[in-house]
């Protein structure tokens, strides 16, 4: 659909079309809703399209459909990142090609290019207001991701660093002496890409992730992340610092001091890179949920908001009680739970639905969750 195709009304306006958006968008088909529509404020992927060139995917994608269980990284039963694509660890520029083959197989409505910027509560409907004009709705899903909303404050100074979400390539980055502040996923990834190129790299976590127990990788660093901690060149490269919590970054002509509480003050000649995570891109509709008491939004069991219903929320940011939902492979499992209300709504009977449970797409009952490994 181009730009300026609008329809007046809809029982369904999903914003964003990332990972979450063509996911629910996919469901929404299955579950025998017509009229809806995806709004993308740039293209169908763009927040992957946007990732430093060298990151990859820390779950791994495999062809594992024909036995009956879905590749970690699809968005939509029958479809495999790893048989689209042909690579297990795929970047951000390859899953957004995968992305789109799963929106133009589904055929779904999507508008880019364009951006919603109000959404206004009205008796039965919502009022969106977009680059391209206003539309109405029944319902809205919020699925505009994280990423392009990096967390850049915390601390005295921090504008003074840089965000890993603003660096197109590790490898591009001048410099040889790096401070690294965040010591997680995207922190230990920065530092392993610039350790491939011999350069000092020193990373900084106020706790000490590296250690941390947990099997589950919300909570914990990935397999992949750790075994790349293995790797020659990050351990001769790579300073970790642990229980290190960044106070302030100054500078001081050509020099940039990292300072932290225990201090600690780290000198360098390039600018600190800050792996600190994301705020959330509720924006606009922040409001219309209410807050949990770690800032997320609270969710109904159909992931809607609890203060206004006909608003959903899919994606990273979906959370209950001590459930994280943050990679695709979980968030993706509560894709039918919000096409399901949403069609009962509507009076749809969404049968087609159930044969998600059989992929481990369709989780309405979280008791399961929060299992941790014993060996
Ligand atoms: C470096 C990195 C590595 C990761 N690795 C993995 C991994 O290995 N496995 C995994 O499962 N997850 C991984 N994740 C997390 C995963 O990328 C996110 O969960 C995923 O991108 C979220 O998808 P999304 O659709 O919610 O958001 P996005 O992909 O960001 O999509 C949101 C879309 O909404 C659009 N948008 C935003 N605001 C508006 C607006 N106002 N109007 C219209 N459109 C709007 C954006 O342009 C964007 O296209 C990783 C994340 C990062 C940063």
């Amino acid at each position: 659909m181009e730009a300026g195709q609008l329809e007046e009304a809809y029982d369904v306006v999903i914003v964003g079309a990332g990972a979450a958006g063509v996911g629910v968008g996919v469901a929404l088909r299955d579950a025998g809703i017509d009229n809806f529509v995806l709004l993308e404020r740039y293209v169908v992927g763009a927040s992957f399209a946007l990732w430093p060139e060298e990151t990859r995917f820390i779950t791994p994608s495999f062809p594992t459909n024909s036995i009956g269980m879905l590749d970690l990284n699809s968005i939509a039963v029958g479809s495999s990142p790893a048989h689209v694509l042909g690579v297990e660890h795929p970047t951000g520029v390859m899953y957004e090609i995968y992305l789109n083959a799963v929106a133009k197989h589904y055929e779904l409505p999507i508008c880019q290019q364009t951006e919603v910027t109000d959404v206004a509560e009205r008796a039965h409907y919502f009022r969106v207001t977009t680059s391209q004009g206003v539309v109405l709705t029944r319902n809205i899903i919020w699925a505009a991701g994280e990423f392009q909303f990096p967390q850049i404050q915390g601390f005295t100074g921090s504008e003074l660093c840089r965000h890993t979400a603003t660096i197109p390539s590790f490898s591009a980055l001048e410099g040889d002496d790096f401070v690294i502040i965040g010591g997680y996923e995207s922190g230990v990834d920065a530092a392993y890409h610039i350790a491939q190129q011999d350069k000092r790299v020193r990373l900084l976590d106020s706790k000490c992730p590296w250690k941390e127990a947990s099997s589950d990788p919300s909570v914990a660093l990935s397999t992949y992340t750790r075994e790349r901690m293995y790797n020659t060149r990050f351990r001769k490269h790579v300073e970790l610092c642990a229980d290190t919590e960044v106070e302030t970054v100054r500078r001081d002509g050509d020099t940039y001091e990292v300072i932290a509480r225990n201090g600690t003050t780290y000198r360098t000649d390039v600018q600190p890179i800050l792996a600190g995570g994301f705020v959330g891109g509720l924006g606009r509709v922040a409001h219309m949920f209410e807050q949990r008491d770690d800032g997320f939004p609270e969710l109904s069991e159909h992931d809607e908001s609890t203060i206004t219903p006909g608003l959903f929320l899919c994606g990273p940011a979906v959370r209950h009680d001590n459930h994280v939902f943050c990679f695709i492979y979980k968030y993706r499992q509560r894709f039918a739970v919000v096409a399901k209300k949403i069609a009962t709504s509507l009076g749809l009977a969404a049968e087609e639905l159930e044969g998600y449970r059989d992929w481990g797409m369709y989780l309405d009952d979280l008791s399961c969750c929060g299992e941790e490994c014993v060996c």
